[in-house]
């Protein structure tokens, strides 16, 4: 297996504060843990190129790139754009890396140079709206790689699993009428977003879970939910909004799981890739704010996506 990690120095210069959770830190904390783990070597480590406009235009609108881009590019202030989101002079940048890494790894397990690939990449996106940047998120860069497999390249099916604890609510509702993405997700409710969750259907398989869900139940529910809805719809690639705040030690999220689960649902993923995609996985990093939970959370995953 050639698993790629992308990443570029670009998305640890945009920050929203130092008292902020979603710091430049959970990169670094990220890289610290692949090496500590012995297996950085192992992985093929790939620059995230900048996203094309007419790649982040596909799933946002000229007003959501405008509020991101409009920003002032000099300057050490911060410019805020909801309760818990703003911007520095890095975010476009960053943002532009987030998406084109999310976007090159797609090209890159299409056309067979990589079999799978983790970008490890900030700011996050599965909050981030069709119309406006939210909780977080600046740009949706699942939804865009999504978009770029299915309208760029041709696929006909794609699938995004969330396993973030929170609701990804800007993917839901950028693939809420298309009939060619599988949306499968547990989250915990009620929680932030706190958007009333859509109902279940073939194609959006988002399961509402209250707080205190362990491991144990949020397997059965894979097995129960997700795995007979992504067999039924034979996806042609499987993306992840990889975030990794359902973790017990994680303060932002209030569920219990560990890195044997995030380690289990990744096998299981691949089982659905192998069986259906030809193997095509792209994971992409949103939620996880403890670092040491985060950091020993995603090498659980990344061996998982190169059977190490
Ligand atoms: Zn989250």
């Amino acid at each position: 297996m050639t698993t790629a990690i992308y990443s570029h120095a670009d998305c640890q210069r945009h920050e929203m504060g130092q008292w902020h959770p979603e710091s430049p830190a959970r990169l670094q904390a990220i890289a610290d843990q692949l090496i500590n783990a012995h297996i950085d070597d192992l992985l093929e480590h790939r620059e995230a190129p900048l996203a094309d406009l007419a790649d982040i235009a596909r799933n946002h609108s000229p007003n959501a790139i405008d509020i991101v881009r409009s920003q002032p590019h000099e300057g050490d202030d911060y410019y805020p754009i909801d309760g818990d989101t703003s911007l520095n002079r890095h975010s476009w940048q960053a943002a532009l890396r987030a998406a084109g890494a999310a976007v090159a790894a797609t090209d890159a397990v299409i056309d067979g140079e990589i079999d799978n690939a983790f970008c490890s990449v900030r700011p996050p996106g599965h909050h981030a709206r069709p119309s406006a940047p939210m909780g977080f998120c600046l740009f949706n860069n699942v939804a865009i790689a999504a978009r770029h497999a299915l309208d760029a390249r041709g696929l006909k099916r794609v699938a995004v699993v969330d396993f973030d604890v929170h609701h990804g609510n800007g993917t839901e509702e950028a693939f809420r009428d298309e009939r060619r993405v599988l949306m499968a997700s547990f989250f915990q409710h009620p929680y932030y977003p706190y958007v009333d969750p859509l109902p279940v259907t073939p194609n959006r398989v988002n399961v509402p879970v209250p707080a205190y869900t362990k491991g144990d139940v949020v397997r059965q529910l894979v097995l129960d939910k997700w795995l007979p809805a992504l067999n039924a719809f034979k996806p042609e690639m499987i993306f992840i909004s990889a975030g990794f705040d359902a973790h017990r030690e994680d303060d932002l999220g209030g569920m219990g799981l560990v890195e044997a689960d995030y380690a289990w649902m990744t096998e299981q993923l691949m089982a659905v890739a192998r069986k259906h995609a030809r193997g095509r996985i792209v994971s992409c990093l949103e939620g996880g704010y403890n670092l040491s939970a985060l950091g020993r959370s995603v090498v659980a995953h990344v061996k998982a996506l190169a059977e190490i």
